[in-house]
């Protein structure tokens, strides 16, 4: 389809007059804010830093005056934002902002912004759950959760959906909730977009579902897009493959939540004959990066928050290197983090041959509880090629899924969801698979299940590290 002829349908709120659309305020605002990022993608790098700084200036000044939690942390005099060497560096120098902080502060309402200026509407509140740990509190206003909508549109316009179709949605993580065979149907694609835009039906599953239901509960949608996270979609593509089943109208799948990694891309593209369209995001703080329209890597969303990528010593990565990912969301003034370290990892790009000023991030890498611990301290990601997953499913009998933990420094446990469970010679198989591809220390120890299960928050991830910091 010609991205010019996209249906974009917008719906009168005024009486009387049904084109051009004339939304109401919310829907007009977020119009607004759409009508800037049509632009703003497009500038050069420096005068998007230059606008960003303006916006930053303008929080960092909120919560030392709004914020318990930054009244001393935070320096009174700041920078002109014009001055770019002053203001970064007075930027760098600012602390950290770690997990533990925020629940530490959150005991006493300390990170809560005592007001909100005038348009920024009424505090509202989420739980991220998080694979391990305790939950943290992230508090939002109504005007970030427009800023919040913007984006979900913006994702949209990027990847030139017709929103009239059906969108197809395996996430719902509650149990009982969306459950198989009917799942839950709604008119409009959610509260991002009905208000304003005209769109199409919104079909949901719940996670848990077996591939097998799930799969027909697809083909019985018939949808236009599927959303899920990327560990679903390519089971769910490989069943279909497999089966010999097919979604007709099917134009783009999309990922969120989990690691999209190059297999799983590479399975959902073959089996469906679509694209697969990745999102960054996290519940805290939004999205992070949305995937080029013409690239498989990400463009960072300064114009909703600033990301820094640093390396253990602190210093910005540059393109080619891998560090830690610090968020700072530009437009939450009810709970500001500054400099928030939200425990992801993430590769630096060159600029975009699209011409988008917007930051490039190459690959997102997932939590750092994602990495493997050696004896000595050290961490080190353990990706596992598709030489390193043909090893392993040469080991076992027919699998579907596997997880490993590491649950001591020298210990890893695998699990694995096979048709039937593994023989002595075959469990010394994957002994030894283990062994070569994580290093001959470690005891490993193996369980075979039918389905692995996910996370509270259904989230499955393929290599989780469950040793204690400075155990
Ligand atoms: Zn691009």
């Amino acid at each position: 389809m010609d991205r010019r002829t996209t249906p974009l349908g917008i719906i009168s709120a005024t009486p009387g007059v049904v084109w051009p659309a004339l939304p109401d305020a919310p829907g007009a605002a977020l119009l607004a804010i759409l009508f800037q990022l049509e632009q703003s993608q497009w500038w050069p790098a420096e005068r998007l830093e230059l606008a960003q700084r303006r916006q930053l200036s303008a929080l960092l000044a909120h919560a030392r005056d709004r914020v318990p939690f930054y009244r001393d942390r935070l320096p009174r005099g700041w920078p002109d934002s014009a001055d770019a060497k002053a203001w970064e560096a007075a930027w760098r120098s600012l602390p950290v902002l770690r997990r533990e902080e925020i629940q530490a502060a959150d005991d006493s309402e300390a990170m809560l912004a005592d007001a909100l200026p005038p348009g920024h509407g009424e505090y509202r509140e989420v739980f991220t759950s998080g694979s391990t740990g305790r939950p943290i509190r992230g508090v939002r206003s109504q005007l970030w959760e427009l800023v919040w909508s913007a984006f979900t549109i913006r994702d949209h316009l990027w990847h030139r959906r017709d929103l009239t179709g059906t969108l197809a949605v395996i996430r719902e993580s509650g149990a009982g909730k969306a459950a198989y065979p009917q799942g839950d149907m709604q008119r409009g694609w959610g509260f991002s977009s009905a208000g304003v835009f005209e769109t199409g039906r919104l079909a949901s599953l719940n996670v848990a579902t077996p591939v097998e239901q799930q799969l027909e509960w697809l083909v019985r949608q018939d949808p236009d897009y599927v959303l899920s996270h990327p560990s679903i979609l390519a089971r769910l593509a490989t069943a279909s493959r497999d089966a010999g089943l097919r979604l007709p109208r099917l134009r783009q799948a999309m990922t969120i939540a989990e690691t999209l990694r190059p297999d799983a891309r590479q399975a959902i593209e073959a089996a469906w004959n679509v694209t697969v369209a990745d999102v960054y995001s996290t519940r805290e703080a939004g999205y992070l990066a949305l995937q080029c329209p013409d690239h498989p890597h990400y463009h960072v969303q300064s114009e909703g928050l600033r990301v820094e990528v640093v390396g253990e010593d602190g210093q910005a990565c540059v393109p080619g290197e891998t560090g830690r990912v610090l968020v700072t969301p530009l437009h939450n003034l009810a709970m500001p983090l500054i400099r928030y370290d939200i425990g992801d990892a993430a590769e630096v790009g060159p600029p975009c041959p699209c011409g988008r000023g917007l930051p490039v991030l190459t690959r997102i890498l997932g939590r750092r509880q994602n990495m493997l611990r050696l004896p000595g301290g050290e961490r080190r990601w353990p990706l596992l090629s598709s030489g390193d997953l043909a090893g392993l499913m040469e080991a076992v009998p027919p699998m579907r899924q596997y997880r490993i933990a590491q649950k001591a420094l020298d210990h890893l446990h695998v699990a694995l969801a096979v048709a039937r469970p593994p023989t002595a010679e075959e469990e010394a198989a994957v002994i030894a698979w283990a062994r070569r591809k994580f290093g001959a220390g470690f005891r490993v120890t193996i369980e075979a299940m039918a389905e692995l299960p996910r996370s509270a928050a259904g989230k499955f991830e393929d290599f989780v590290c469950e040793v204690p910091e400075g155990g």
